[in-house]
C-alpha cells in the first residue's frame, strides 16, 4: 500500500520511520474479538516508540468469516474497545 503519510515523535521531534507493513492487530471487545486489521508499524528513530497507522480499506476478516481463525493466529497484536 502506498503511504503518503509520515508520523512525527511528539516526544523526539523526528520523523518515525516504516518498521513493518502488515502489521496485524485484532480489535476486540472484553467479549470477543470482532475482527483483524492490517497496517503499517512505525517506529520512532531516537527513543523507539512506536504507532501503528494506515489501515487499508476494511478488515481483513471479521468474526463472521469461516476462516476467522486463521487470521486470528496471524495478528500480532490486540486492541481492546
Ligand atoms: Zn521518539
Amino acid at each position: 500500500m502506498s503511504v503518503q503519510y509520515r508520523p512525527v515523535c511528539a516526544a523526539h521531534a523526528v520523523e518515525m520511520r516504516c518498521a513493518r507493513n502488515d502489521f496485524r492487530v485484532v480489535f476486540r471487545s472484553v467479549a470477543f474479538a470482532h475482527e483483524v486489521q492490517s497496517g503499517d508499524l512505525w517506529s520512532c528513530p531516537v527513543g523507539g516508540e512506536q504507532v501503528v497507522i494506515g489501515w487499508g480499506n476494511g478488515a481483513l476478516a471479521h468474526h463472521s468469516e469461516p476462516d476467522f481463525e486463521v487470521f486470528l493466529a496471524s495478528a500480532d497484536m490486540e486492541v481492546t474497545r
